[in-house]
């Protein structure tokens, strides 16, 4: 039975194109500003959210406080952390907490709340906020708005504020203390209303962090040509970059019925097109902000996710510098940022060579254990999650490569004839590993292997009964070197 399409039509008439970019969300034109200039800066309270690394190594979150008055300060801070954490539960995001830094700024308003000119309500608000905008109750904006148009008053504090972090927030999101559910996104800035549901966030947060293009429609053509990951022109199926999730029963295109609500196909309409454009699946947040994901924009969002955070956060040596003198027991151990619901694949190599049974989280060896010259040690890691199917530029894969030399001394051989003793005695020291050959001869010229022997510590002994050998006119011993 044929669905209704579920486009989300944007309701306020005006589309505005404003330094070349545009994005509408959720039907609420949200207007991407490239301004330039500086705003002014009042006394700030910082107080992270949620630290689980370095902020150079993680997605980092940074939640502005608008229209909380001074003594609303604890206010701010427990709507952040309850917006950061309803974000953190939804997928993908739940299963790669640990991959997130967040940090919440708190900065003054004289009045509580933001602007709602439709009722000739204002406030004094530290960023000037309003809702109302161009002509749409719950579009949220800060100046320059049609309103305000000096960029200092709004989008200038935000952008100073947002100067003081380094390195810069992943997303900034600016948190209005209005009790009417609302959001936009404005200049790299995603604001949304501390009743509103964490769903906007969840949707902008797919924009910033894996570039993933809106699957709505609009009622006009924006005429835009660039794809995402999750849209495109083409409907031959060999070249459909979604086409590890197609299956051969699902009709390309994809008629929008219950038949194929649960499928990943290539549906009409999306990029704000409602035809020549088309999007992996009937439903998804990129589409309508209260659906999941879907997979391909799952598979996007993981694999941004890793390209912005290295999985290896560090690693300890036990030895210092990188020439291997002695034998003594070398250990690197990782620290590791990882999935919550699996572990990393880890694996070792040396010289290029897998080690074989070494994948755990550290690796230990001796030195000896490999020839003189150069050693290089290597680990890799990868998310092996299934959420991902096509991993062509190996963003889950990460790796780190550790340059020895081995400049271990040969082993010394030594042969003893102890008179009245009975015996030859051959002992083999040092710290390498290898074969001792001993030989013997009768005539001096040719020398017949006796016996062989692998000596894999510092220290090999035997000894030889002269009484039974009275032949013997010499005995020689060789060590071949590990190769
Ligand atoms: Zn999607």
């Amino acid at each position: 039975m044929p669905m209704k399409p579920t486009t989300p039509m944007p309701n306020h008439p005006l589309i505005t194109r404003l330094s070349g970019q545009l994005r509408v969300w959720l039907g609420l034109g949200c207007l991407l500003l490239t301004l330039a200039g500086g705003g002014s800066l009042s006394a700030q309270v910082v107080r992270p959210l949620q630290t689980t690394g370095p902020a150079t190594n993680r997605v980092c979150f940074l939640f502005l406080a608008e229209g909380y008055t001074a003594d609303q300060q604890q206010q701010f801070f427990a709507d952040a952390t309850n917006l950061f954490s309803r974000f953190l539960a939804a997928e993908p995001f739940a299963r790669y907490q640990g991959y997130f830094n967040a940090d919440a700024c708190f900065v003054v308003s004289q009045q509580t709340g933001s602007d709602h000119p439709s009722q000739s309500y204002y406030r004094n608000t530290y960023f000037n906020s309003t809702y109302d905008s161009y002509g749409n109750s719950s579009l949220l904006t800060i100046p320059p708005n049609e309103v305000d148009p000096v960029y200092a008053n709004g989008q200038g504090k935000v952008d100073a504020l947002v100067a003081t972090f380094s390195p810069r927030p992943d997303l900034v999101i600016l948190l209005v203390n209005d009790a009417n559910p609302a959001g936009s996104e404005q200049g790299g800035v995603v604001m949304v209303s501390r009743s509103a549901s964490p769903n906007l966030l969840l949707h902008e947060a797919g924009h910033g962090l894996a570039r993933l293009g809106d699957e709505y429609e609009l009622a006009i053509s924006l005429g835009t040509t660039n794809e995402e990951p999750n849209t495109t022109r083409e409907t031959r199926p060999e070249f459909i970059k979604w086409k590890s999730w197609l299956t051969p029963d699902v009709p390309l295109p994809t008629p929008e019925t219950v038949d194929y609500e649960e499928v990943v196909g290539l549906f009409e309409g999306a990029h704000y097109e409602s035809t020549g454009w088309y999007r992996p699946k009937l439903n998804c947040r990129m589409r309508q902000v209260s659906e999941p994901f879907c997979e391909v924009c799952l598979e996007a969002l993981v694999k941004a996710l890793n390209r912005r955070v290295r999985t290896l956060d560090g690693w300890q040596q036990s030895v210092a510098g990188t020439n291997l003198l002695d034998d003594h027991r070398v250990l690197l151990t990782l620290n590791l940022v990882q999935p919550s619901d699996h572990p990393l694949a880890v694996r070792w190599l040396a010289n290029g060579a897998a080690l074989p049974g070494q994948t755990n989280l550290s690796l230990a060896f001796n030195p000896s254990g490999f020839p003189s010259g150069p050693l290089r040690i290597r680990v890799e890691t990868r998310d092996d999650t299934p959420v991902v199917r096509t991993d062509a530029e190996n963003d889950l894969m990460d790796t780190q490569e550790w340059g020895f030399a081995v400049q271990l001394p040969p082993p010394v051989v030594r042969l003893s004839s102890r008179r009245g003793s009975g015996a030859w005695g051959v002992e083999v020291s040092g710290n390498r590993y290898g074969t001792l050959h001993l030989e013997t001869t009768t005539n001096l010229t040719v020398w017949i292997p006796l016996t062989s022997h692998d000596f894999t510590s510092g220290l090999f002994q035997t000894n030889w009964p002269i009484a039974t050998q009275r032949q013997w006119q010499g005995l020689r011993a060789l060590v071949e070197p590990l190769k």
